[in-house]
């Protein structure tokens, strides 16, 4: 039984006498604890895929099955509740709180969920145990995006959206932050959902969701993912 199911989901962007397409019956599964890689080009339809399964937008049509419940038939409240208690976000530019230290960011998912893990085991964890006190500008994009992961996943969200988590880095620093995303859905069984325009990263995962012109145009499994080193 499918852990992620997308039924026929249509989303459209009216924009005066236009209208955008921006999802066009899309259709996908993921398993529980499964690596995804949803990859496509720029505008193709992924981050409103993306948007849609994390409850910040919502589809005009079609069936958003999360742990067999539908969150396109939720009201906003319950919505407001998923997003707060049930998944993580990892965008690509960080978005963390400037003026607050690592420990500080992290520890803000405890205001917003209240079975949030300690915000200093978590740190050690992504291997900032010795960033504690320093503030975003005091860290490398790298360790920036580490501090944003340890802030989604204090929260011990059932699932992990990360919209081009990787866009901002250099590649080296990219593949350690793919470590850690594939290294955390092994450890702790999260299913993490990665969109990416950059199709190197495709080989890394159980699932890969191909996205085109609003549409899945391919839908493969990976029996062998390639291990990030
Ligand atoms: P991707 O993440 O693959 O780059 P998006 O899902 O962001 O694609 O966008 C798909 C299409 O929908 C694009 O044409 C984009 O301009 C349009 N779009 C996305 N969000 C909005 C919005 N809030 N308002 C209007 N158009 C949007
Ligand atoms: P990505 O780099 O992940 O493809 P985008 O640049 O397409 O992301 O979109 C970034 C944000 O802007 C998203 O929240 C998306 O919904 C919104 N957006 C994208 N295109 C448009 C648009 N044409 N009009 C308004 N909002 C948009």
């Amino acid at each position: 039984m499918s852990f992620i199911q997308m039924k026929d989901v249509y989303k459209r962007y009216k924009m005066g006498e236009t209208t955008i397409v921006a999802n066009d019956g899309i259709d996908f599964q993921v398993n529980k604890g499964e690596f995804v890689v949803i990859v496509g080009p720029s505008g193709a339809g992924k981050s409103t895929v993306l948007n849609i399964l994390g409850g910040m937008d919502t589809a005009d049509e079609g069936q958003v099955l999360v742990d067999h419940v539908d969150i396109a038939q939720f009201t906003k409240k319950e919505l407001t509740g998923y997003r707060r208690n049930d998944v993580g976000f990892v965008f690509q530019f960080y978005n963390l709180v400037p003026n607050l230290t690592a420990k500080e960011n992290v520890e803000l998912a405890s205001q917003i969920s209240p079975r949030a893990l300690d915000a200093v085991e978590v740190l050690k964890d992504v291997g900032l145990g010795e960033r504690l006190g320093n503030f975003p500008a005091q860290l490398s994009g790298g360790e920036q995006q580490r501090v944003a992961i340890a802030r989604a996943l204090a929260k011990q969200p059932k699932l992990l959206l990360c919209d081009e988590p990787t866009g901002a880095l250099d590649y080296n620093t990219g593949k350690q932050v793919l470590k850690l995303l594939q290294d955390t859905c092994r450890e702790t069984g999260t299913t993490v959902i990665v969109i990416t325009h950059n199709s190197a990263i495709a080989p890394m995962a159980d699932r890969v969701i191909e996205i085109n012109n609003a549409k899945v145009r391919k839908m493969s499994e990976n029996p062998n993912p390639v291990s990030v080193e």
